[in-house]
């Protein structure tokens, strides 16, 4: 059954279940009032009679004087204490005799009467009802007499079956209307919500989380509902684009990968053919086809761990968070920088003697990375810098170069996965190591970014924040080397 139905019908029934037991309150009331006038009008027409009916002893006979009779449908008769009537003709009044009936007392009536009780009953006569009083009562001279006055009931009993009828159809109508108009208005009410189920249906249908439900009504329980629900389809909308758009650089970075991965296998397949052949290639290709396999196998391997930072780091995999005093951390990596390139000139400015919050390892192979960069597009006669700079909570560290700088075309992409600038002057690196360095980064909740000049060099700075503790933990010793690429 739905809510409409159910609603519609509660409140249907609350107001029947009213209205019903507001008739009975009237119904009940009401008769009292008129069986009580009727009641009341005997008794009073009875006191009146037996004050002025005439008795003679003698005849036994006794005369109501019909003016004294005031209702003219007040039917009086009289019987002795035994019960019995003397005379028809005298002992009733005039109504009662062309009436052509007695007004009856039974024995039990009668025992009651004659102990002294008024005896009240109801009569059925040709279909009308009518109230009988009887009641002893003594005549001036002693003798005593029952005394009974009767009235029709015709009138309250139609006045009430008039009000039952009215009250019944009053009942039905009214229930009705309130079922029609609740109707109406609970579908009014409940039809947001109907748009609602249709919205989130045809969303299930076609998988389209760019609709919203529309709602123009006041900020209720539906409107609520409403917002509620647009809220949740936007970042329903948010996670499915993240998704996607995850999947899509997940099969990118996949592709890529493969492609990458194929030139080295490809030359160091062809390179193996060179070996097998017969008769043998002379010792001096030998030697330079080993030589390409011991590059092309040293290229494919820097990818592969280049590839594996990624995919941990994609994977969620938490980074150390530790104090990582920066100075030993900056000399550790200049050095590593001038063991590469002995022959370039490397200015390590670092004159900041404190922690920051992050990972040694990571950290040291960020810096190489941009190092190497560095290095590799900046001419023999360059310049390379490397700075610290504490900012409020941050440290920041800066490589700065005087080399070639990235043109303004391709410094937004700078940082995307398998993206290489001009290849002709980029040389043979995958364009992973500021992916890498992002990632990284961002993993100790750092931040990259460059400022670069075509002609003039680049200059990336790395942000971390500072540690919040003054002494640093023991720098762990590390086992294994990180690799440049
Ligand atoms: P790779 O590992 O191949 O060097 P990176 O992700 O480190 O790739 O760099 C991506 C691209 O950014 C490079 O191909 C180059 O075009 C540009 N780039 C990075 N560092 C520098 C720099 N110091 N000076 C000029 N160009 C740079």
């Amino acid at each position: 059954m739905s809510i409409r139905l159910r609603l519609t019908l509660l409140y249907s029934a609350i107001l029947a279940l009213t209205l019903i037991a507001f008739s009975i309150v009237l119904y009940v009331t009401l008769s009292r009032v008129l069986y009580n006038g009727v009641e009341q009008t005997l008794i009073g027409e009875a006191q009146r009679i037996s004050a002025n009916a005439k008795y003679d002893p003698r005849t036994h006979k006794i005369v109501i004087p019909a003016s004294k009779v005031t209702a003219p449908d007040t039917l009086v008769q009289l019987r002795t204490a035994e019960g019995s009537m003397v005379d028809p003709e005298t002992d009733k009044s005039p109504n009662l005799r062309m009436l052509g009936f007695d007004l009856p007392l039974d024995a039990e009536g009668l025992a009651a009467v004659q102990n002294g009780e008024r005896w009240e009953q109801t009569i059925v006569v040709d279909g009308e009802r009518l109230r009988v009083n009887s009641d002893l009562y003594r005549t001036a001279s002693g003798t005593e007499l029952i005394l009974q006055v009767a009235r029709p009931l015709t009138e309250p009993d139609r006045t009430l079956q008039q009000l039952s009828r009215l009250l019944i159809i009053g009942t039905g109508v009214a229930t009705l209307i309130a079922f029609g108009v609740g109707w109406a208005l609970a579908g009014a009410a409940l039809k947001p919500i109907d748009r609602i189920t249709h919205t989130a249906h045809d969303i299930g249908e076609e998988r389209d989380f760019g609709r919203r439900v529309q709602y123009n009504g006041p900020a209720d329980e539906i409107g609520r509902l409403a917002t509620t629900f647009n809220a949740m389809l936007s970042a329903l909308q948010g996670a499915f684009k993240q998704e996607a758009q995850a999947l899509q650089a997940q099969r990118r970075f996949v592709a890529d990968a493969s492609h990458e991965l194929r030139t080295p296998l490809t030359t160091i397949r062809g390179n193996i053919g060179l070996l097998q052949r017969t008769p043998p290639i002379s010792a001096e290709d030998r030697e330079a086809v080993l030589s390409d396999m011991a590059e092309e196998s040293d290229r494919m391997s820097r990818l592969v761990n280049d590839l594996l930072v990624l995919a941990r780091a994609d994977a969620g995999r938490e980074l150390h968070s530790e104090p990582v005093a920066i100075k030993p951390l900056i000399e550790d990596a200049c050095r590593n920088a001038r063991l590469l390139a002995p022959e370039r000139t490397i200015h390590c400015l670092n004159e900041l003697d404190v922690f920051v919050q992050g990972d040694h390892d990571a950290l040291k192979q960020v810096l190489l990375i941009l190092l190497d960069n560095a290095l590799k597009f900046t001419p023999p006669s360059g310049r390379l810098t490397l700075t610290t700079a504490l900012h409020e909570n941050k440290v920041a560290i800066t490589v700065q170069d005087t080399g070639i700088g990235i043109s303004a075309q391709a410094l937004p992409h700078i940082f995307e996965r398998f993206y290489r600038g001009d290849t002709s002057r980029t040389g043979a690196g995958a364009g992973l190591g500021l992916a890498i360095a992002k990632t990284l980064v961002e993993g100790q909740h750092g931040s990259i970014s460059v400022q670069s000049e075509p002609g003039q060099g680049s200059a990336f700075t790395i942000r971390l924040p500072r540690a919040t503790i003054g002494t640093p933990l023991t720098i762990p010793e590390r086992k294994q080397s990180v690799p440049v690429s």
